[in-house]
């Protein structure tokens, strides 16, 4: 029953900066809540304007007899803003951060651009008027006046710019004729539409020329069936790349789309490809745009303006692309649901796919995920219920699997190779230069992937504690970025007393230096981040290798998602160790999604694909069934993992940042937090939490910032996020950690 209310008066950008605090009458109070849209006195003379009630407090900011109370509920207007201000306050809830910071992600109108217009000049008389007062022109020498007419009397509609530029008539001149009744200018709106800008030729309303085959058929009848019945729910589509769940996709929104519904197409940037735009743009013409990072603000504010006056029925983007203004809304698709970069890296540090199941669920409408690997949250929420499974078994035209095998990096230096390439992976590149086919090199480095590992025995240290591997520092020592344990690196091997114990330290470059040598004849193309700092050169290295202008392509991840190569029968994972060893709970799940998708690149056309991949853990089960492309197997041995050591999908993890620009103030403050946290737990305020820390993160140590992360476990989510607010509320309360900030993260991709 809270007293006040925090209210923003106008959604421009400006005034988000500053809700206003109002009392809440009697008669309003329980009828209230984050998004609802009120009517509020404003300024000195009381005049009455609507706001956005944002947040509910018992708190008075302000001298609590000069607040001004609501006037009331306003029923009227602009739901869909209410319904991204609800989703704000979950947002804040759920992930931490002020409001003001979720308002500005869901409401991305971060300037008020300038409307732009597109002025033109038409005849306003008959031709024939116009001749015989061009002859009236000619004859008193008004040059200006008879080139303006003489273009026209050619094209009936001149743009304003090309009149004003090239014809150089002035637009004093223009007004003139405006006047005289000779011409008019024509104002029309003009949206920025940048899937028309793509090829305006293509033909709308086309249908694929295929049938759904009964898998994909049955998908889409379960999901409308419920639909039909407003039954909304999640689905999680487990499906082989080439399965053909965008062709679903595309079934669902166009039947709910002809109900006047809306649908939210969510892509990983990277995999947003002109291919997969001009697919929707095929069926759906131009209800359809996109929205990608290199759009300016004015463009992506056109296409949320578009979204939001019923110019469109569809949108395709990543993760922010969300927050579409949809009135109407039907479907949130994910696609490759799995990939981290649906998870925000900056505050608030929401996860799309929980972000868009809580909008679907405010406003009734579905969400399906899509994925060949899906990810493990998602995968254990299906097989509890919570979401609908449904299974695309088959490639399409049903072209097989690549097959795996894995090379025993341990053997290869006990016979002498201390090469980067096997000696398979050698024979198999030569065959395919001689055949004349092309194969791909892929190095999984993610991330900072420090960890020190036996060369001839495969050992992996690891902590003790977390059963993550340990990170190798500069001053010797290997360190958890979890609970903070440390040991010095070692000289020999534990286990089988080698010397090669070491960090692993090829990168691209070496490899293509190792690899031009070997093979001097063959033409080489290198993808890192490099070479790709800016966008085209990532599609120069694609188009050149899709040409056929280089044999071998050698790149980190970025070269494995989303592009068609069918003359690829050969793919190298050089050392799958890489993303299994990162300092992080998520190393074997994100090594099954990296082999399983680069061998999928393998063997598109006709030939059957051959991987190889290199390790020196052949054992581990993340490889062994990546190999084998068995991922119910690698479920199931990985959610037994996750409960053993209670990490997510079972429990919940939090990660609180805490940082200042000076060390002493910063580990005094993590560490009274985390004994605040600990008393708390003693007193029986809290239980069932885990702690751990306080720990150096990664990157311990950035301009000047000092930083610190604690790690909280606990089994149920909003146990944490009440973690959260107690924290949050102990920084405030204490004036000696001003120069302090906190900040959360929760069930984290990439941590701090
Ligand atoms: P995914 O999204 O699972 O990778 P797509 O929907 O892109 O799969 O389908 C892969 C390819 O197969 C596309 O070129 C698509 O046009 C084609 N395709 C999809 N469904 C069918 C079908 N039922 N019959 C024939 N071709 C299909
Ligand atoms: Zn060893
Ligand atoms: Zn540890």
């Amino acid at each position: 029953m809270a007293e006040y209310a925090n209210i923003i008066i106008d959604i421009s950008h400006e005034k988000l900066d500053r809700p206003f605090q109002y009392r809440v009458p009697e008669g309003l109070k329980n009828r209230l809540y984050p998004g609802i849209q009120v009517l509020v006195p404003f300024g000195n003379g009381n005049r009455t304007i609507r706001g956005y009630v944002i947040e509910l407090t018992d708190e008075a900011e302000f001298d609590k007899d000069r607040l001004k109370e609501i006037t009331a509920i306003d029923m009227e207007g602009v739901p869909v803003e209410a319904q991204l201000i609800s989703l704000a306050a979950w947002i804040k809830e759920n992930y931490g951060g002020t409001m003001n910071q979720a308002l500005k992600t869901v409401l991305p109108v971060h300037q008020k651009t300038r409307q732009k217009e597109k002025k033109s000049v038409t005849l306003a008389v008959s031709r024939d008027k116009a001749q015989e007062q061009l002859a009236a022109f000619q004859k008193k020498h008004n040059t200006a006046r008879v080139r303006l007419l003489e273009a026209l009397l050619d094209t009936p509609k001149v743009p304003y710019e090309a009149v004003t530029g090239k014809l150089n008539v002035t637009p004093a001149v223009i007004r003139a004729m405006e006047e005289l009744g000779l011409v008019t200018v024509e104002k029309e709106q003009f949206w920025r539409n940048p899937v028309s800008a793509l090829n305006s030729s293509a033909a709308a309303g086309e249908s694929p020329d295929f049938t759904l085959n009964s898998e994909q058929q049955q998908i889409v009848d379960t999901i409308s069936a419920d639909f039909g019945e407003e039954h909304y729910g999640t689905y999680l589509i487990h499906g082989v790349t080439g399965s053909g769940k965008t062709a679903v996709y595309i079934e669902l929104i166009a039947r709910a789309v002809a109900e006047g519904r809306q649908a939210i197409v969510l892509i990983p940037e990277i995999a947003l490809t002109y291919q997969t735009v001009m697919r929707f743009y095929k069926r759906f013409g131009d209800r359809v745009s996109v929205l990608h990072s290199r759009m300016s603000q004015g463009e992506r504010y056109d296409q949320f303006l578009r979204a939001k006056n019923g110019g469109l029925d569809v949108m395709i983007g990543p993760r922010s692309a969300l927050f579409t203004p949809f009135s109407n809304l039907g479907y949130i698709i994910i696609d490759e649901e799995h990939e981290s970069s649906y998870k925000s890296e900056t505050v608030p540090r929401y996860h799309a796919r929980e972000a868009a199941i809580e909008r679907a669920r405010m406003v009734g409408a579905s969400v399906v995920l899509g994925s060949a690997t899906p990810s493990l949250e998602s995968y254990y929420k299906a097989k509890q219920g919570e979401y609908r499974l449904l299974n695309l078994r088959t490639r399409i035209e049903e072209k097989p699997l690549p097959t795996s095998e894995i090379i025993d990096l341990r053997e290869e230096l006990k016979q002498g190779n201390r090469s980067i390439l096997s000696g398979r992976l050698q024979e198999l590149m030569e065959d395919r230069l001689k055949k004349g086919q092309q194969m791909m090199l892929f190095l999984n480095r993610r991330g900072v992937s420090g960890f020190v590992s036996c060369r001839a025995c495969g050992h992996v240290f690891r902590c003790p504690h977390c059963d993550v591997s340990l990170s190798q520092h500069n001053n010797g020592r290997m360190v958890c970025h979890y609970c903070g344990y440390q040991e010095p690196a070692p000289k020999i091997c534990p286990q089988c007393g080698s010397k090669y114990v070491s960090g692993f330290k090829a990168g691209t470059q070496k490899i293509e230096q190792v690899v031009k040598e070997r093979f001097p004849e063959a033409r080489v193309l290198r993808m890192d981040f490099d070479t790709t700092r800016n966008k085209e050169g990532y599609e120069k290295i694609l188009a050149a290798f899709a040409n056929g202008e280089a044999d071998i392509l050698i790149g980190t991840q970025m070269i494995v998602k989303g592009h068609d190569f069918p003359n690829v029968t050969l793919v190298g994972i050089l050392a799958a160790d890489l993303s299994l060893h990162i300092s992080d709970y998520r190393g074997p799940e994100r090594t099954f999604q990296l082999l399983t998708q680069a061998a999928g690149r393998a063997g598109r056309g006709q030939e059957r694909g051959r991987v190889v991949i290199q390790t020196y853990s052949p054992d581990h089960y993340s490889i062994l069934l990546a190999a084998r492309q068995d991922y119910e197997a690698f479920y199931e041995q990985e959610i037994s993992y996750r409960r053993l050591m209670k990490y997510p999908p079972v429990w919940h993890m939090m990660v609180m940042l805490v940082a200042s620009g000076k060390q002493e103030l910063t580990e005094q403050c993590a560490r009274l937090l985390w004994e605040k946290l600990q008393q708390a737990q003693e007193k029986g305020k809290i239980q069932g939490l885990s702690m751990i820390g306080p720990a150096d993160p990664p990157i311990a140590k950035v301009n000047d910032i000092y930083r610190k992360v604690i790690y909280f476990k606990h089994e149920n989510y909003a146990a944490l996020a009440r973690v959260k607010d107690v924290l949050e509320q102990f920084i405030k309360r204490h004036r000696e950690f001003d120069g302090v900030t906190i900040q959360f993260d929760f069930n984290p991709m990439n941590g701090f």
